[in-house]
């Protein structure tokens, strides 16, 4: 028993309870009792990284001038490296001498740049649903948490105009993330340019999460924020190599943008951590370098899933509406279902795992994510299972309920 006296920060107990723990259980129990589980309710890419990235890591390792403490704003290298590929992708020109940071992993640096920006009280908005880490960073700090609920009939897109003019007065910073997830949805170039335009006449920090940059198909090409004029004044964007090259499990990612704030952040992580160990950053060169035609086979093995689970979906009685980027399908419950009830179900009964849209906020209510993470051979199965359960879009579709 955990004496009373042994207690965490208030902080952590603002954080909302974590709807993956429950699900996490019966995951456990699944597997105790020899189910073959389907797991796609991760966002974690199922492919090996490339192997010209490995081999360059494996390479990097074998030079000890790598075993030291990196340099705490990231080798000098890997920051030139950065700053090309914005300008190779999206003409847009940055300093590698302070508008650029690697991150180990932008997770960290989305949450961190909470703490080294919001005093508690402070408004911060933040779209519901979104990636946890876009509102759990922010309430660690202290945030008053502003949701804009996004909804289907705007494509999934915040309303900029919607959000009251004092609560507009008051933000801070607004966090936002297209391609997104878990919607799936993307924004157009006009969308970047309001919410550009209403952060600069309210002064609020942009912070803008790119991390499905290159997850896109049938020609679409997702906007980098840096690209709207004047966007670098009030606005840095996160990427990450995670999803694109399959490295979630090295921890890389970097913030660019505005110098004050990259500045800020790297301030606050000195206190912190040292930063990504050297001979990764190398290998992250020669992943942020590779041919094209890499990022080509890993959206058409996206591109690929998409189409195939749609289909299987449509059987069942689904119009899931075909998103142009990212790995996941964001998919509405039965009517008269919630999320946690249906995805707890859909677990119990058919040993597919898929996420709770609640779990990204009450604006995810009504809808499960499904990440794209397996094979066609794999998703067949999971629509085969869905089946036979009597899994399909109907009202009273689900008859045992998860308890
Ligand atoms: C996966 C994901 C991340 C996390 O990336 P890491 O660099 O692995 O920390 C950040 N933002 C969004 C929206 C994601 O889906």
């Amino acid at each position: 028993m955990k004496p009373d006296w042994i207690k965490p920060a208030d902080r952590l107990g603002s954080l909302p309870p974590y709807v993956f723990a429950r699900l996490d259980e019966l995951k456990v129990r699944a597997r105790e009792q020899g189910l073959d589980l389907i797991d796609l309710g991760m966002g974690n890419p199922d492919g090996p990284t490339p192997q010209p990235v490995v081999e360059a890591a494996i390479a990097a390792l074998q030079n000890s001038a790598n075993h030291g403490y990196p340099p705490f704003e990231g080798t000098a290298s890997f920051r030139r490296t950065i700053t090309d590929w914005y300008y190779r992708r999206y003409n847009v020109k940055l300093d590698p001498e302070g508008e650029a940071l690697p991150l180990l992993g932008s997770k960290e640096g989305l949450t961190h740049l909470a703490l080294a920006y919001v005093n508690p009280g402070d408004t911060v908005l933040v779209p519901s649903p979104a990636y946890p880490a876009h509102f759990r960073g922010p309430l660690i700090a202290g945030a008053n948490i502003h949701s804009l609920i996004l909804k289907p009939e705007n494509d999934w897109l915040i309303d900029v105009a919607a959000i009251p003019e004092a609560i507009a007065r008051q933000a801070k910073i607004l966090y936002f993330n297209y391609p997104s997830n878990p919607t799936a949805a993307t924004a157009p170039r006009e969308f970047f340019e309001e919410i550009v335009a209403f952060a600069r006449h309210y002064e609020i920090l942009l912070v803008h999460d790119l991390c499905y940059a290159e997850l896109a198909f049938d020609g679409y090409q997702p906007t980098s924020l840096l690209e709207i004029p004047g966007a670098k004044e009030i606005g840095v964007e996160f990427h990450t190599l995670s999803k694109t090259y399959n490295m979630a499990g090295w921890r890389v990612g970097f913030v660019v943008g505005n110098r004050h704030v990259v500045q800020g952040l790297r301030t606050l992580k000195t206190n912190l951590d040292y930063g990504i160990f050297a001979a990764l950053q190398t290998a992250a060169e020669t992943a942020l370098q590779l041919p094209d035609v890499y990022l080509h086979e890993v959206q058409a093995r996206y591109r690929t899933r998409r189409d195939f689970l749609i289909q299987g979906l449509a059987e069942l009685g689904w119009t899931v509406p075909k998103p142009n980027a990212t790995m996941y399908l964001w998919v509405a419950c039965p009517p008269g279902i919630g999320s946690t009830d249906f995805a707890l179900s859909v677990l119990q009964e058919t040993g597919v795992v898929v996420t709770p849209g609640n779990a990204f906020g009450t604006g995810g209510e009504g809808y499960v994510r499904i990440s794209l993470i397996a094979e066609c051979d794999r998703l067949g199965e999971a629509l085969h299972r869905f089946k036979q359960a009597g899994i399909c879009y109907q009202p009273g579709a689900l008859v045992s309920s998860a308890d």
